[in-house]
């Protein structure tokens, strides 16, 4: 509930700023964006899915088979210790699975429909695969589970998420200056949207950049890309239904690709 209270002030905000200070001139009702209105309402399902089920089976699990000392280490600290040491870590985390998304061919399936926007907001944080969240927020559980933050800590970075995520991907011309070193902000994101696939190999940090500039990855520039979305002339544009099947398509082997180019070699030599 605190959620969607949180949720319905980021669009008002957002909505608001992207109006008077726009980055690029683009309709209030852009492409994409009923399908994103369709992705909101599955994001909240996932969300009480993973949190009400999952949440519960898997704590339960950790405190039977894992010894008390190891579980809610920060249990008992101020919220906002707990807050930043579940921000950081996470976004350790995050930053790993991102990198893993873009090289693993079955992950980059259900990650390729966020990157499927062709024009980019505040609003397209909200464009996820389920499979692809579910699968996400199964594996953060374990750190969760380990660390034992408090529910208020959760709140806190539940609202980092969603407040940092709209203006990451929002249409608002506007930079952060010296806190980008730290923070994610549009001109580095809105990079890692380009529809270009070797600029888009940049800037993986989800609230915090630390771990692009620690690694390499960062990619910072006073321009901005001129187009976004997927380089894929067969992606099921503004379908969710369809993206959500076009996922499972067939990965082509590397094995087949190779006999199929011995067999043609040898085709050519007869
Ligand atoms: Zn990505
Ligand atoms: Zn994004």
């Amino acid at each position: 509930m605190e959620m969607l209270f949180i949720f319905s002030i980021i669009a008002l905000i957002f909505f608001t700023a992207e109006r008077i200070d726009p980055a690029r001139t683009q309709p209030v009702f852009r492409r994409g964006i009923f399908t994103d209105g369709i992705y909101t309402v599955t994001s909240i399902l996932v969300r009480v899915l993973v949190n009400g089920y999952l949440f519960v089976m898997i704590s339960q699990l950790g405190e039977t088979f894992f010894p008390a000392y190891l579980i809610g280490v920060l249990s008992g600290q101020p919220i906002l210790v707990q807050s930043v040491a579940i921000i950081v870590l996470l976004d350790m985390f995050f930053y790993v699975m991102h990198r893993l998304k873009h090289r693993w061919q079955w992950w980059w399936r259900l990650h390729e429909t966020h990157h499927s926007s062709q024009d980019l907001d505040w609003f397209s944080s909200v464009r996820f695969h389920p499979l692809e969240k579910v699968l996400d927020r199964t594996i953060y559980l374990l750190p969760l589970l380990f660390l034992g933050a408090s529910k208020e800590a959760l709140l806190v970075l539940a609202t980092v998420d969603a407040m940092v995520a709209s203006f990451s991907h929002s249409n608002l011309n506007w930079r952060i200056g010296p806190f980008i070193y730290i923070f994610v902000g549009p001109e580095m994101h809105r990079w890692h949207h380009s529809s270009d696939p070797k600029r888009r190999e940049c800037n993986y940090g989800n609230n915090l950049s630390i771990f692009d500039w620690m690694f390499g990855t960062a990619y910072l520039t006073q321009e901005n890309p001129t187009s976004f979305g997927l380089d894929d002339s067969r992606y099921p544009e503004g379908n969710m239904i369809k993206q959500f099947i076009y996922a499972f398509r067939p990965i082509p082997s590397p094995e087949k690709d190779e006999s199929q180019s011995r067999e043609i070699k040898t085709g050519k030599s007869h």
